[in-house]
């Protein structure tokens, strides 16, 4: 048991929904208690989309349990298909559901749908909602691009779910084979690597030259700022002369998943969500697959070269003359410099954290002072990247572990998800988002993207916009007993409701306000020490008291104050 009131993630099958409400013909039957479809406003609501997800639920009720359950699924899942007609069928359990173990895939073969169904094993008490997106993905892309479906597929072709022109045929152990093609970009032929793919059609001779094409992998539903990157991503790929075979699961069909050999490689825009498939598809198929994820300036130059380098055609030079970002010009801009040094505390899934924390420190300067995820799944990249920076890594899910190593770095920046958001207001810290979950207005109407050359310059934007101003500061440290300008004020945007003192919330732990043990604070140094601007006061208090403690003073008076700034500054 563990005492909850925040989860960054919701159970397996909010990640499962996300996958069937991106794509379009797929139908998740799940088997869940009666209010579970308060997920659908996940979708409706925070995402704004115009039609309820592609999902029915059994929602038993208590008197149902008495009776069976079994039987109610099998009847739901029956006139769900008979309702929608959808190209291929997901079915699964809520928590709920998996206690009373009634089998949905079972059932679901049993009830012998002329559709494929891809029955989904989703461990909610151990996993979450983004293993879960993962898995079914995963499952889905199995089933229809080459892998084992389920028995109730049916081998009529009356009833293939594909398009016209696609028609995957089983072949040897029930395995079906794709019309998928992979072809050389540079000579003009089979790859060899796809040549070894037991489910790959024969390619055809008489093929003509083409432009290399690659799967985008990744996007789903509720996904943050999803929409925007895919679109900017397609943009890039295109300018650099690749053309772009299927999106999925955003947007895509079962029958494009059946497609999806047919690409060049895959671009991994979101490793959470489309690794595991990715590894799938390499190991059936021989194609690679991207590993740099496009957010900021360098990564993406080194993800066109790694794109070109797959796709076996020349990276494009990248003129300086010719920024493909304002990110750069507008850091190296002099009005930037005061953002040189700034400490910022990074936190979200592992995909946005770390891009995060190479953002802030290579292209606007900053200081990481914390970097953690609750992804578990790739905690070991979080930790390999926190050694660099020299930060400690944070990995959890637990938010108030998260605000009290917050509260303790004292960072002057947050890069978080709705969470931090919260937190850092409670601090009285400035703060962005960059990370799911989060909230409607990070949903933006406006073209937002994270990922590539326009992404950098939304980057740019929004980090810097939470942050006390050049000339702010300036004046913070000149006036500090200005009516306007005294070191209780706060960011301009904030407004005149913000925080009006930079006080702890009650109940948490500053480190600003205690001192290590045997060193106190005279009454002097107290006064001159809020003289400092706010914004440094903690790591000046920090600083006096490390010196202090080293020196083995009892009391910190002005002069040891002023000998410790002397002493760091050096
Ligand atoms: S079954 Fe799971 S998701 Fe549904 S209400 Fe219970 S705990 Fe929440």
């Amino acid at each position: 048991m563990q005492l909850t009131v925040w989860t960054y993630e919701g159970p397996p099958h909010v990640g499962a929904m996300r996958i069937a409400t991106a794509m379009e013909g797929v139908h998740y039957v799940l088997h869940a208690p009666q209010g579970d479809t308060y997920a659908d406003l996940l979708f409706t609501m925070i995402e704004r989309r115009d039609k309820r997800p592609p999902v029915t639920y059994t929602t038993f009720e208590a008197r149902d349990l008495g009776k069976d359950t079994a039987e109610l699924f099998q009847s739901t899942l029956i006139a769900a298909y008979e309702r929608f007609l959808p190209q291929a069928v997901l079915v699964g359990s809520s928590c709920t559901a998996e206690l009373i173990q009634d089998d949905p895939g079972g059932l679901a073969q049993a009830a012998n749908l002329p559709v494929p169904v891809v029955p989904l094993e989703l461990p909610s008490y151990q996993r979450k909602e983004n293993w879960g997106a993962a898995e079914t993905f995963y499952q889905l892309v199995r089933a229809m691009a080459g892998g084992q479906v389920s028995q109730s597929q049916n081998s009529d072709a009356a009833h293939s779910p594909l398009p016209a022109g696609i028609s995957p045929t089983r072949g040897e152990n029930g395995l079906f084979e794709t019309p998928g093609t992979p072809f050389s970009p540079l000579a003009g032929e089979m790859s060899p690597e796809a040549t070894e793919g037991g489910a790959l059609a024969q390619a055809s001779q008489s093929q003509t030259r083409r432009r290399p094409r690659c799967n985008i992998l990744g996007p789903t539903a509720l996904g943050f700022r999803h929409r925007d990157d895919v679109a900017e991503i397609r943009k890039l790929l295109g300018e650099i002369g690749v053309d772009v075979a299927v999106v999925a699961p955003l947007g895509a069909t079962p029958g494009d998943l059946a497609r999806l050999g047919e690409a060049d490689f895959n671009v991994v825009l979101y490793p959470e969500i489309a690794g595991v498939a990715a590894k799938w598809l390499k190991r059936q198929f021989g194609q690679e697959f991207t590993t740099v994820v496009p957010i900021g300036v360098g990564a993406t130059r080194e993800f066109v070269a790694e794109v070109c380098r797959l796709a076996g055609i020349a990276a494009p030079e990248f003129a300086p003359e010719k920024p493909q970002s304002n990110l750069p010009w507008f850091s190296r801009s002099v009005d930037s410099n005061y953002l040189t040094g700034k400490r910022v505390f990074v936190f979200g899934d592992a995909t946005h954290a770390l891009a995060a924390a190479r953002v802030a420190t290579e292209e606007f300067g900053f200081t990481l002072c914390g970097l953690g995820t609750y992804t578990r799944e790739l905690a070991r990249d979080v930790r390999t990247a926190a050694k660099e920076y020299g930060v400690e890594p944070l990995i959890s899910d637990d938010y108030l572990e998260v605000e009290a190593a917050i509260a303790e770095a004292q960072p002057e920046l947050v890069l978080g998800t709705q969470m931090e958001r919260h937190i850092a207001k409670r601090l009285g810290i400035g703060c962005a988002v960059i990370s799911a979950p989060v909230h409607v207005q990070d949903y933006p109407a406006r073209y937002s993207p994270q990922m590539g050359f326009e992404g950098a310059n939304v980057l740019w934007d929004s980090w810097v916009h939470p942050l006390v101003m050049g000339l702010e500061e300036h004046l913070l440290g000149m006036f500090r007993e200005d009516f306007e300008f005294n070191d209780e004020a706060v960011p301009s945007h904030l407004g005149s409701g913000a925080r009006t003192a930079p006080e702890p919330a009650e109940g948490i732990q500053v480190a600003d306000c205690e001192a290590p043990a045997g060193v106190g604070w005279g009454v002097d140094a107290e006064a001159e020490l809020r003289k400092i601007p706010f914004f440094v006061r903690g790591k000046a208090r920090r600083n006096t008291e490390k010196y202090a403690a080293e020196r083995g003073l009892a009391e910190i008076t002005v002069e040891t104050l002023y000998d410790a700034k002397a002493h760091f500054s050096r």
